[in-house]
């Protein structure tokens, strides 16, 4: 069986005016150790898929199911990386940072979790900064620490966003290649959003491009019978 189906599902925002349809009636599934991308521009659904995924959204029409079970909540078999550099505790360390998600979600000891860590911060090239508050580095090295976390919390699949939409040029590019190296003859299964066609084409193992204009675009509500 796939690792992740995503089958027929259509997701959409009530706001007080719209109906917003995100995603239209999507399909695909995830291999274990693929790297899947959803590439498309801005605005086609690509944000809003992955917070379905991670549980934090209901499709409104079909289902999406992790290993055979559907998904109704986050959990810690679905992590999650943002795009954001705030998603560290700035009053933790790198290291407490990692060591924190795992104790916390994992409900590993204290030895155990701290061991984890260390593995995971040392292969994302951060034992000289293990004992840094998040302050103290530069963009990438915070996203690589996100990273790390991600990957110590050892899930059925990393759920990336944009993880690098924030940073410069050249240092994207070495995210990239670290990312590739990093994830060389492993079988980590990560599905990762992106609205660059060269980033999609040096990560991904399958490519799911998103049409700009979902199926359904915009239902409008009440906005020509609405009393006022
Ligand atoms: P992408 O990640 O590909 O840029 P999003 O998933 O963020 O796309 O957005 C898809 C569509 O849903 C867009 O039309 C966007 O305006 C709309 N949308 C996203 N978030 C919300 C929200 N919280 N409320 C209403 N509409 C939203
Ligand atoms: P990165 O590409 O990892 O984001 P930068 O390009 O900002 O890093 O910095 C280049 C190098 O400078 C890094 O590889 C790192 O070793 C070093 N560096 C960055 N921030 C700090 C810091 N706060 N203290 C010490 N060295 C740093």
């Amino acid at each position: 069986t796939p690792l992740l189906e995503v089958d027929g599902v259509t997701l959409q925002y009530k706001t007080p005016q719209h109906l917003v349809t995100a995603t239209y009636r999507v399909d695909f599934k995830i291999w274990p150790s693929d790297r899947f991308v959803l590439l498309g521009p801005s605005g086609c659904g690509k944000s809003t898929l992955l917070k379905a995924v991670g549980g934090y959204m209901a499709p409104t029409e079909g289902e999406i199911r992790l290993r055979g079970r559907l998904v109704t909540d986050p959990g810690p078999d679905r992590m999650m990386v943002f795009q954001e550099f705030d998603q560290l505790l700035p009053w933790k360390t790198v290291k407490q940072n990692v060591v924190f998600a795992l104790e916390a979600s994992r409900r590993l000891s204290g030895r155990e979790a701290e061991e984890r860590a260390n593995h995971y911060i040392d292969k994302v090239n951060l034992t000289k900064f293990a004992d840094s508050y998040p302050h103290m580095l530069s963009g990438g090295m915070k996203q690589r620490v996100a990273i790390a976390r991600g990957m110590a919390m050892e899930p059925d699949i990393l759920l990336m966003d944009e993880p690098f939409a924030a940073l410069d040029a050249l240092t994207r590019r070495r995210m990239q290649d670290e990312l590739m190296s990093l994830w060389e003859g492993t079988r980590f299964t990560v599905l990762f959003v992106t609205h660059s066609i060269p980033e999609a084409i040096k990560i991904g193992s399958r490519i799911l491009l998103l049409s700009p204009h979902p199926g359904e675009v915009k239902a409008e509500l009440n906005t020509a019978t609405s009393p006022s």
